[in-house]
């Protein structure tokens, strides 16, 4: 019976009363490594207590000082790093440089929200009228509350969870059900850094949790990372309780090689893009659109650099690619591919079942690329999330951006050519949130905002960065009025 995880509320690890619990499958292996209890809103409840109990000493915390425990988060970070890289790695199935890539991403955010003494300065105005002044301050928000994918198990969370505390706010983290021993592994250093009792607390489960987050009234902002359907639900009802929320969705990311593109380096980079993360990266590149004479020889050089690729467990010398987050998720992504096979999609690399020796009970799925999927078809618009890419070869690149800016979601787009007139055409005219250039995985450091648009994101305000210091607070204005005449009494 796998060890039943818990939670951290107002500084001490508690057990759960969930009566259900999901067990945490390392996908490699098809082993059980622990089980998320799947709390619901008492829980939420307890969290949202302990976090509205510490707030107000926390809010007067001057931000110098709320930054303090961030520098000792960072350090206690980097002692740790290889050690929860594998744990991301058992519980999420990336390869450990993948792992390690992705805690890296992580640790940025802690530094950039180190800045808050600066990022948190409002501004002002002498004079607005005679002996009239006008400033801006930016507070707290209150309680924040930050609910996550499995993809991304310790990056995904710190894109908000600095920002959320430098500026004030008082947290609740609802790690993804699937993957919950990377954050379970963050909160000892948080205990370690000594962040004040409730001002961080921790709390598993799945949908249960997540409604009850969205409909406590101590809970002022709602960070959320997931699918598409999930992201507009949770967006719709923590707004319509009058909530803030930034809902970040799914993708299904085009890339655009023009002729005049470095095809042995484009290949390289998009097969990372494609392949890396097994696919299940929100930046993965899902489309190829090949404008005119560039399709033949992408297509070929792409079929052999997935054939190529190395696949197994994630742990392992050598490995370039590891398995998907579950059966489950397997099943559905090989039903996908027979589906485009259905609708006329010629598979030149077919990765379904491939045989991993010594790993019979993992989810692998192998690189797999498909040609010839007609406009219009159902696969054509849906997000796999799994290592496959399409092939959709066009004649011009304003076919290709027409494609582009034709898709419901807008994540991300790439194009790979050597012109800069090409480039600058389409990083103006691409209706989509981040662009890459000769780049297959455009993201965002931590000091610029993921800028996802369309159904990949519900919301204004971003992830990350000056977007995330804006998210978790509120502007205030002060009109002062100080008469001249009043210092002549002194
Ligand atoms: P998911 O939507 O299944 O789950 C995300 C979170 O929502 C989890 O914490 C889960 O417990 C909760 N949840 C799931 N179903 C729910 C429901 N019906 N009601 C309330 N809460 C629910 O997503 P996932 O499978 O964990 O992650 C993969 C998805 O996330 C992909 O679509 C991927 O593109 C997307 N993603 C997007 C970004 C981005 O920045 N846009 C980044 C990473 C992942």
């Amino acid at each position: 019976m796998a060890v039943k995880l818990t939670n951290f509320i107002n500084g001490h690890w508690q057990e759960s009363a969930a009566s259900e619990a999901l067990d945490v499958i390392n996908p490699a292996t098809g082993e059980a490594l622990a089980a998320t209890p799947l709390c619901g809103a008492s829980e939420v409840a307890a969290a949202a207590d302990a976090a509205t109990q510490a707030y107000p000493a926390w809010r007067r915390t001057p931000p110098n000082d709320r930054a303090q425990f961030l520098y000792k988060l960072k350090a206690l970070l980097e002692r740790d790093f290889d050690d929860i890289a594998r744990t991301t790695t058992l519980e999420c199935g990336k390869t450990l440089a993948e792992s390690r890539g992705e805690l890296q991403r992580a640790i940025e955010n802690v530094e950039v929200a180190c800045g808050v003494p600066i990022l948190l300065q409002g501004y002002n105005s002498e004079d607005i009228a005679p002996g009239i002044d006008e400033l801006m301050i930016r507070q707290p928000v209150g309680i924040a509350a930050i609910i996550c994918p499995f993809n991304f198990p310790a990056m995904i969370p710190m894109w908000f969870l600095p920002y959320a505390l430098a500026c004030g706010n008082t947290c609740i983290v609802k790690p993804s059900e699937k993957v919950p021993m990377t954050m379970q592994a963050l909160f000892r250093l948080i205990e370690e850094a000594g962040f004040p009792k409730g001002v961080v607390n921790l709390v598993n489960g799945s949908r249960d949790a997540v409604d009850a987050i969205l409909d406590h009234p101590a809970i002022r902002a709602v960070s959320f990372v997931g699918s598409t359907p999930v992201a507009r639900y949770v967006y719709s009802r923590a707004t319509a309780n009058g909530k803030r929320a930034q809902c970040q969705g799914g993708a299904k990311n085009p890339i655009i090689v023009l002729p005049d593109a470095d095809i042995e380096m484009t290949v390289r980079i998009v097969a990372d893009s494609s392949f890396g993360c097994a696919g299940q990266r929100c930046l993965a590149s899902s489309v190829a659109i090949p404008v005119g004479d560039a399709a033949q020889e992408f297509s070929a050089v792409f079929a052999e650099a997935a054939r190529s690729r190395v696949v197994g467990s994630g742990l392992d010398e050598g490995v370039e690619m590891g398995p998907v987050i579950s059966h489950d998720s397997k099943a559905r992504i090989e039903s996908l591919i027979a589906k485009a096979a259905a609708e006329g999609a010629e598979i030149l690399v077919d990765g379904r079942s491939p045989r991993i020796s010594g790993y019979e009970a993992g989810s692998f799925v192998g690189p797999t690329v498909l040609s010839g999927l007609p406009a219009g078809s159902e696969v054509g618009a849906t997000e796999i999330f799994g290592p496959v890419l399409t092939i959709h070869p066009v004649e011009t690149i304003d076919d290709a951006i027409g494609y582009v800016n034709r898709a419901a979601y807008g994540n991300m787009a790439c194009l790979f050519t050597s012109s800069g007139a090409a480039a600058r055409k389409f990083r103006y005219e691409a209706e989509v949130g981040n662009v890459g250039i000769n780049v297959g995985v455009a993201a965002p450091m931590a000091y610029f905002p993921f800028s996802g648009w369309k159904d990949s994101f519900f919301g204004d305000l971003h992830a990350q960065g000056r977007h995330g210091i804006e998210f978790y607070t509120q502007t205030k204005v002060v009109v002062e009025r100080w008469p001249d005449h009043w210092s002549r009494k002194f």
